[in-house]
This record gives structure tokens, C-alpha cells and sequence, in this order.
């Protein structure tokens, strides 16, 4: 820790709190993730060389591992610093069809690495762990490398935005965790790009009653499309490829990435870096009007 200098909050999630740090000795900016666990140093000493592994997990869709190191009860993990954040906060008003299609490339080739190379599922593909940088770069992020760690986290605040596969909803409440297959996360990968194309999760909390009604739709409803309006027949297709309730009728990742969808995506250009910087002065166009509004409303109430 005596060798990082703490910057600016970068975001909070379920289980911590992500900041922005600068490693001195190397001047390399990470970005460091504290997850408070009450936790013995022998458990926490075991989280530590179950993430080790994570050095190896080296490719281009993957965000790099710096290490990780725990204080009292706190681990702390360390990893690159993607200056453009996560997808959830860019995605707005929905992504363009091109530029779906360089994520979604990004996403297939990163969890076929993962499976294929250091047989790991991700088990947590959702729009804020798909991170990208002002260079254009798309990489994954807090994949299911620890299972101690795993067991750990206290699962507080789950439904409200389930990205889960419906084997895998059905398998939390009967007990059965056994159904949970690499096939699991090409349904989570579907949910994310319909959210990103969309600009907003498929199954708005407000549309339903309560979190039950909201994964019985999940599990029963028809899956969600991409708007024919706004997407290619090859687009919308490669996402219902995706979105099967059956595990055993999604595609394989080998099967997406010789999809029409991806194949087009690797012969077009496309301006990920242009895009990427518009989705960044559009979101801080949106925060300044927010924050009018908001001394808009103090000044009214005075
Ligand atoms: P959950 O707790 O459900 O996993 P989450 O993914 O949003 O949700 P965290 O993983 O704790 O929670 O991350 C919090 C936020 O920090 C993310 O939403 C993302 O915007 C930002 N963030 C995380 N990692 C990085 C990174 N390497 N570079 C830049 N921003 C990051
Ligand atoms: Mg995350």
C-alpha cells in the first residue's frame, strides 16, 4: 500500500469500492479494488494465491492483473486502469450496430480465452465489467478466479439487475448449483449486448411487481431482441444465438465467432476511438445538466 498514492473514486459495486491509484516505483496508474471480507488470514492468505493465477491470464480482452495483497480484513487487487470505465455508464442511448459488433468480438474472443486457456467460466458478464479505454480497447474484468472468494462475498442485493441464465436462476432456488456451465455466461454475454445496444436493461424493475416476477420472466418470458429498427438481421440474430432458455441450444463461442455478425465486424472499420470519446462528452454534457437541475431544484426549494 506504501507504494500507491490514492486518486479518485472510480466506482462501488455490490462488494467494494474501486479507486483510481498511482504505483509509484513504476509510475503506472491501476485500478485498486478493496473488498472488505471478515475473514481469517489463512482464508485471506488463500484468496491472495487463488488470484495469483491471474498473472497468467495475459490477452488483449483481458484487463491485466498487477497482484494483490490483503490488510486486516480487506483485500486489495490490483489491475489495469481502463480510462474510459465500464459499458453500463457509456452506453446511454445504445450502442451503434458497428460498435456492438467490436465489443461483442471483444467479449466472445476474452471468455474463449478464459475457457479455453485457463479453464475459467467468467460467471459475471454484465455491461459493468466490460471495460474500455480512450486507445479503443474492449477488456473483460472480475471473472470467477477465486472460489474462496466467491464463497466469501456476502450475496447481498442480487436480483434487481439479474444477468444470470435461467438454469442458473432456477438452480439458486431449488439448491441445485450444479447447472451452471460455460453456456451460462453466452446467455449473460446475450443480456449484456441487448442492455448496450438498448441503452438500458431488458427487464426494467419498474415493469414488474418484485424481483420474483422479474426472474420469472427471465426464466419464462420470451427473451428480449434487439430492435429491428436499429439492428441488422445478422446483429439480432447473433444475439438470439445467445439467448435460448435451453443451455444446450446456445452457441459455442467457436460457433460466434464464425457467426455473419462477427465476420463482418473483423472486415469494416470502425472508429472505436472516435466513439468512445463522443460517449465520454456526451456523458459529461449529461452530468453538468444533471447537476443543474439538481441547484435548479435546491434554489426552488429555498
Ligand atoms: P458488482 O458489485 O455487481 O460486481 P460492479 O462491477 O459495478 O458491480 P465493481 O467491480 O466493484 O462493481 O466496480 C465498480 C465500478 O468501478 C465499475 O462499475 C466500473 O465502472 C469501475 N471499474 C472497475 N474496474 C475498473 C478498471 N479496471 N478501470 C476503470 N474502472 C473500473
Ligand atoms: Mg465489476
Amino acid at each position: 500500500m506504501g507504494q500507491l498514492q490514492l486518486e479518485e473514486e472510480l466506482g462501488k459495486g455490490n462488494y467494494g469500492t474501486v479507486k483510481r491509484v498511482l504505483h509509484k516505483p513504476t509510475n503506472v496508474y491501476m485500478a485498486m479494488k478493496e473488498i472488505r471480507l471478515e475473514l481469517d488470514e489463512a482464508k485471506l492468505n488463500g484468496i491472495i494465491m487463488e488470484l495469483d493465477i491471474l498473472h497468467r491470464a495475459a490477452a488483449p480482452e483481458i484487463v491485466d492483473f498487477y497482484g494483490a495483497f490483503f490488510i486486516e480484513s480487506c483485500v486489495y487487487y490490483c489491475m489495469e486502469h481502463m480510462d474510459a470505465g465500464s459499458m453500463d455508464k457509456l452506453e446511454a442511448e445504445g450502442v451503434p450496430e458497428d460498435v456492438l459488433g467490436r465489443i461483442a468480438g471483444a467479449m466472445v474472443r476474452g471468455l474463449k480465452f478464459l475457457k479455453d486457456e485457463m479453464q475459467i467460466i467468467h460467471r459475471d458478464v454484465k455491461p459493468t465489467n466490460v471495460l474500455v479505454n480512450t486507445k479503443g480497447q474492449v477488456k473483460l474484468c472480475d471473472f470467477g478466479v477465486s472460489g474462496q472468494l466467491e464463497k466469501s462475498l456476502a450475496k447481498t442485493n442480487i436480483g434487481c439487475q439479474s444477468y444470470m441464465a435461467p438454469e442458473r436462476i432456477k438452480g439458486e432456488s431449488t439448491g441445485n448449483l450444479g447447472t451452471y456451465t460455460v453456456s451460462s455466461d453466452v446467455w449473460s454475454l446475450g443480456l449484456a449486448m441487448i442492455e448496450m445496444g438498448l441503452g438500458h436493461y431488458p427487464y426494467p424493475p419498474e415493469t414488474y411487481a418484485n424481483v420474483f416476477a422479474q426472474l420469472t420472466a427471465i426464466v419464462h418470458g420470451d427473451a428480449p431482441e434487439l430492435p429491428e429498427e436499429r439492428f441488422s438481421e445478422s446483429a439480432r440474430d447473433f444475439v438470439s444465438r445467445c439467448l435460448h432458455k435451453l443451455p444446450g441450444s446456445r452457441a459455442t463461442y467457436a460457433q460466434l465467432l464464425s457467426h455473419p455478425y462477427l465476420v463482418e465486424d473483423r472486415n469494416r472499420d470502425v472508429d472505436m476511438v472516435g466513439w468512445v470519446k463522443r460517449a465520454l462528452e456526451s456523458r459529461a454534457e449529461k452530468q453538468v445538466q444533471q447537476q443543474r437541475e439538481r441547484n435548479q431544484q435546491v434554489l426552488e426549494q429555498q
